[in-house]
C-alpha cells in the first residue's frame, strides 16, 4: 500500500475545545516522506512541529499534545483519528492558535471536510508497524496491552461511577468502514460532577452541549446520545488517534483497560523506541 496526502487545500475553524479561543487550521498537501506537521503561523518564526515530537510533550490528562512550550499544539487526538481512517501519511497544517478547533467534538468533523478534498494515493510504500511480540503498560487498575496479530482491532473495558456510563466493553475489528460508522461518530464527554472544577481550571472553554457529553446519571445534559454507548465508543476514538501520533498505522490486537491519554502516551514511547527509533 502507497501513502496518501489530500488533493485539495482546505480550510477548518471554530472555537477550541478546552481554551475555548478561535482557531483555524489550513490543510495542505504534503510531499511522500514529510510525514504530518503543523506549523504554528500565529507564532514569530512560524514554528514546525512534527508529530514525533508528542512523544517530548508534557502529559495532559483530557487532551493530546504535540511539542512542549509555547509552540506545541493541543487537543490533536481527535483530528489524528480521522487522518488514521483516510489513511493520510502525508499532510502540512498551518494553525493560528494552541488548539485545534473542536469541530462537533468526534472525529466526523474532520473526516467529511478530508474527504471532500479528496485523497491522492503517492508512489512510495506506506510504513506500518506491526508488533511483533507482547508489550503493556499500565498504573494501578488500568492497562493497556498489545498483542500481535493479523488486523487492527481494539477491545475497550470502562468502568465509571456514574450509571449513565457505568461499566461497559467495546470490541471491534477496524478499518475505514467501521471506524466511519460505529467510531468517528462518537463525541467526547465528561461527568456532570466534573464539569464545574474543569471549567474552573480553565478547561472546556470551547464545549458546548452539543460537542462534549455532559454526562449525569440519567444521561447527557441538553443532548441525545449518538450510540446508547458513545463513551466507551470515544475511548476507542482517542486510542486511535493517540497511536497515530506515530505517524504510521499499528497492526496489533489492544486490549484496553480504564486506559485513557496517560498510559496511551506510555505506550507510544514504548512502540517508538522498539519499532520506529532508527
Ligand atoms: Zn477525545
Amino acid at each position: 500500500m502507497n501513502q496518501k496526502t489530500i488533493s485539495n487545500i482546505i480550510t477548518l475553524s471554530g472555537r477550541a475545545l478546552q481554551a475555548g479561543s478561535a482557531s483555524e487550521m489550513v490543510l495542505r498537501p504534503a510531499l511522500e516522506g514529510a510525514g504530518i506537521v503543523f506549523k504554528r503561523i500565529d507564532l514569530c518564526g512560524a514554528p514546525r512541529v512534527r508529530l514525533r515530537d508528542a512523544l517530548f510533550s508534557d502529559g495532559e490528562a483530557r487532551r493530546t499534545t504535540i511539542g512542549a512550550g509555547p509552540a506545541a499544539v493541543q487537543t490533536v487526538e481527535h483530528f489524528l483519528a480521522a487522518l488514521w481512517a483516510l489513511e493520510i501519511d502525508n499532510l502540512e497544517v498551518d494553525i493560528k492558535g494552541q488548539e485545534l478547533p473542536a469541530m462537533d467534538g468526534s472525529a466526523l468533523g474532520f473526516l467529511e471536510p478530508l474527504k471532500e478534498a479528496g485523497i491522492a494515493e503517492q508512489t512510495e510504500a506506506r510504513k506500518v508497524i506491526k508488533v511483533t511480540e507482547p508489550e503493556r503498560v499500565e498504573e494501578g487498575n488500568s492497562s493497556l496491552s498489545l498483542i500481535p496479530d493479523d488486523s487492527f482491532n481494539v477491545s475497550y473495558f470502562i468502568d465509571y461511577d456514574v450509571p449513565s456510563i457505568g461499566r461497559k466493553k467495546f470490541e471491534i475489528d477496524l478499518d475505514h468502514d467501521s471506524f466511519e460508522k460505529e467510531i468517528a461518530p462518537a463525541r467526547t464527554f465528561c461527568l456532570k460532577k466534573e464539569a464545574e472544577a474543569l471549567l474552573a481550571s480553565g478547561l472546556g472553554q470551547g464545549a458546548t452541549l452539543e460537542n462534549t457529553l455532559v454526562m449525569g446519571d440519567d444521561g447527557p445534559v441538553g443532548t441525545t446520545l449518538r450510540f446508547p454507548d458513545e463513551p466507551v465508543r470515544h475511548k476507542i476514538l482517542d486510542l486511535v488517534g493517540d497511536l497515530y501520533m506515530l505517524g504510521r498505522p499499528v497492526i496489533a490486537k489492544v486490549v484496553a483497560e480504564r486506559s485513557g491519554h496517560s498510559l496511551n502516551s506510555q505506550m507510544i514511547k514504548l512502540l517508538y523506541e522498539k519499532y520506529v527509533k532508527e
